[in-house]
Formats: structure tokens, sequence, C-alpha cells
């Protein structure tokens, strides 16, 4: 019997995306196709853009785009950047590298300004980065999903208000999660991918354009870029069409999961990511596994806990794999080993984290740690919600 028909313990996908589906949204995506250039698909993507935009916090065009998160982090930089022109990139985690490797491959000169991991950048060290050269874009990620970390995106936009410079935001783990307020804040591109807070599956991804950014995208024509030429998207966005053949099945889903959203309402949907991800984080210390990085800057979607040696988290994400069927998360990168990741964003509950609790310090106390007290974590984690 392989593991995913087990009834014992049934399958439970608690990564930091791609995150589990609602039933709702599943029978949404198993409707039969429309024609994609149909009247039934210009109502479904104009509802989308109604529904979408306020997630964003913008007034601008959200631009859709079949891709996963990668491409529409490569699609805002292939858009605004001219051969030569120079990005300054934010990095303190995987995410922020990917950014700046996809600003190299694309033939932009980048600077770095580098923070440790599990911290944001320094607002102080960026202005002053800034005075040095005259930066096409800075790139930033809002939710670093491999540290927990969330950047304080007003503070950089404010810097950026008065200059060419545009700022582009990887919210893919951040948006749908936790606030985002793109106009008021002045970010100019902000992209994310259906399967992380928005609850869908993988393949679908966003990217909303300020007006300032724009600009910049209709300009005489520089960058190399063909399918995911923002031009051509905005060209028909209005007309509540996509430029080449939009994913239907995936856009019924997202607009059954925006639906799904502004029924609990919105500011209620980041009040419950905060409250789980504060409950499971406390729980995960409870245990003994401390969190990682600055816990004032902790994200509402992801939790980040340190593992102590001779722990690994590999180990642990295999055991509860192995005899939980539940699949979390541990680290691709520089953190491999030392820490493991669970989501906290999407459709999830109280049970999920008293749930990822129990399992967690079952498999922590057959791996040999000293677990303080039978129930501690699900005990911190009950505190935490109180
Ligand atoms: N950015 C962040 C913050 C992410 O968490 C991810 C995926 O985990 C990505 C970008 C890449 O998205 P995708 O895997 O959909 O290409």
């Amino acid at each position: 019997m392989t593991k995913s028909t087990s009834t014992v313990y049934p399958y439970r996908l608690r990564l930091p995306g791609p995150t589990s589906i609602p039933e709702r949204i599943r029978l949404a995506t198993a409707r039969p196709i429309l024609n994609h250039r149909g009247p039934e698909m210009r109502t479904i993507l104009g509802e989308i853009q109604d529904l979408i935009k306020p997630l964003f916090g913008t007034q601008a065009p959200v631009l859709t785009f079949s891709t996963s998160g990668t491409g529409v982090m490569e699609a805002s930089l292939a858009n605004v950047l001219a051969p030569g022109e120079k990005v300054l990139a934010l990095v303190h985690g995987q995410f922020g590298e990917r950014y700046a490797q996809i600003a190299r491959a694309l033939g932009a000169e980048v600077d770095v300004v580098e923070s440790e991991w599990g911290y944001v950048p320094n607002t102080e060290v960026i202005a002053a980065k800034l005075e040095t050269a005259a930066y096409r874009a800075v790139i930033a990620v809002h939710n670093e999903s491999a540290t927990g970390a969330v950047t304080d995106l007003a503070a950089i936009g404010a810097l950026l208000r008065d200059r060419d410079t545009l700022l582009l935001v990887d919210s893919v783990s951040g948006l749908g999660g936790m606030e985002l307020q793109q106009d008021e804040w002045g970010v100019d591109i902000v992209v994310t991918g259906s399967q992380k807070a928005l609850m869908c599956p993988p393949g679908l991804a966003f990217a909303s354009v300020s007006e300032k950014a724009r600009k910049v995208i209709e300009r005489d024509d520089r960058c190399a870029r063909f399918y995911l030429d923002m031009r051509k998207a905005l060209a028909v966005v209005d007309k509540n069409e996509t430029a080449f053949t939009c994913p239907v099945s995936l856009l019924l889903g997202v607009h059954e999961a925006l639906k799904i959203i502004h029924e609990e309402g919105l500011p209620q949907v980041f009040a419950r990511h905060r409250r789980l991800s504060n409950a499971l984080r406390a729980g995960c210390v409870g245990l003994g596994l401390p969190a990682f990085g600055d816990l004032t800057v902790a994200s509402s979607t992801v939790v980040v806990a340190s593992v102590p040696a001779p722990l690994t988290g590999g180990e642990i994400v295999k055991h509860m794999y192995d005899n939980y069927n539940t699949a979390i998360a541990g680290a691709r990168n520089k953190l491999s080993g030392k820490v493991i990741r669970i989501g906290t964003m999407g459709d999830i509950s109280e049970a999920d984290v008293m749930t990822d609790l129990y399992y967690l310090e079952q498999s922590l106390s057959a791996l040999g740690h000293n677990v303080p007290t039978p129930g501690c974590g699900i005990a911190a984690a009950i505190e935490a919600l109180r």
C-alpha cells in the first residue's frame, strides 16, 4: 500500500508551498474547460482582477502568466532591463539569491546588499548604496521562504519614490497570507504564484504593474522578451483577456480561492495566518526547536525552526513523512540540516498546527531528542493562541 492511501495517516501537505487545496477549489479546477477567449472566461478574468487587487493592495492591472513563481520573477526583470542596466539585489536567503541570479542571467550588472540569513536588509545600507549608481531596479523578496524573514517594503519603497529606480518584489510566498500595500508602499512590480497562500495547484503566476513600471516596460524595445512580454499582456488586460491561451482550470481555481478569501475577509485571513504561525512557532520552541532568525520580522506564512545538533532537519523531515505521511520541508541551501520549515499559509486551522506538533513531538522523541515534557509543544501553542 502506498502511503497516500493510508487511512490511519492521510497524506498531509504541510510545506511552505505547494499547499493543500480546499475541496471547493479542487472542484472548481475540475469544471469543464471554457473557451479561453469566450464571454464566460472574460467574466472570470474580470472578476479575478477585482478580487485579487486587494491582495496586492493595488489599483494597477494584474497580469496573468502560465508559469511558476520563478517564471514571473524572470518576467519582472526581462521587461524592464535594457542591456547593461544595473540592478541592486537585496539578498538574505535562497530566493533573494535566485532573483539576483536571474538578473545576472539576463545580462544585468548586479550589485548586492547582503544581510545575514534570518534577518532583513538594513534600510540605511540600501539608501547609501543607492547613492553609488543609477539602478534600473531594486529587487527584493517580501517573504523569504528559506528563512521566514519579512522585508519592510514600505521603507524601501520610500527610498525609491523620487528616483527612476523601480522596486520589484517577489511575494510568491507572502501574497494572500500577509499584508501587502503595493500602491501605498511604492512597489512597482509584485509577482506571486498560485500554489501558496492562494491555495491552488502550481503553474499560474501573477504580476501587478505600477504606472512607473509600465513606462519602462513600454519604452523602445531593447529587452529580449516574447512569451513573457508584459506589453502584450497589458494590451489586453483591460479587455479581460490574456495574450496567449490561459490555464483555464487554474484560473477557475483561483477565482474560487479568491471568493473563499473574501468570504472570510482579508483582515481575518491575515490575522489567522499571524495567529497560527505564532502558535506553531511557540510550539516548536516548546519542543526545543528555537525559532530561526530575527523574531521581530517573523513570517506569518512559514515557520522556520532551528534543529539542534546532533539532530538534522533531514532526519525529522524523513521521519514525519515515513511515519505520519506528513510532508514538511528542510532546506536545500546553506541551512541544509539546520532547520525545518512548515507552511502556515492557505487553508490551515488550529487542528493542523496541533497535529503538526503532535507528530513532531513523536518524531523528535523517536530520533533521540529530549522533549522537555510530553505535550509541551501543544501546550505552548495553546498558550500562544490565548
Ligand atoms: N520565491 C519564493 C519566496 C518562493 O518561496 C518560491 C518557491 O518556493 C519561489 C520564489 C519560486 O517559485 P516557483 O517554485 O513557483 O518557481
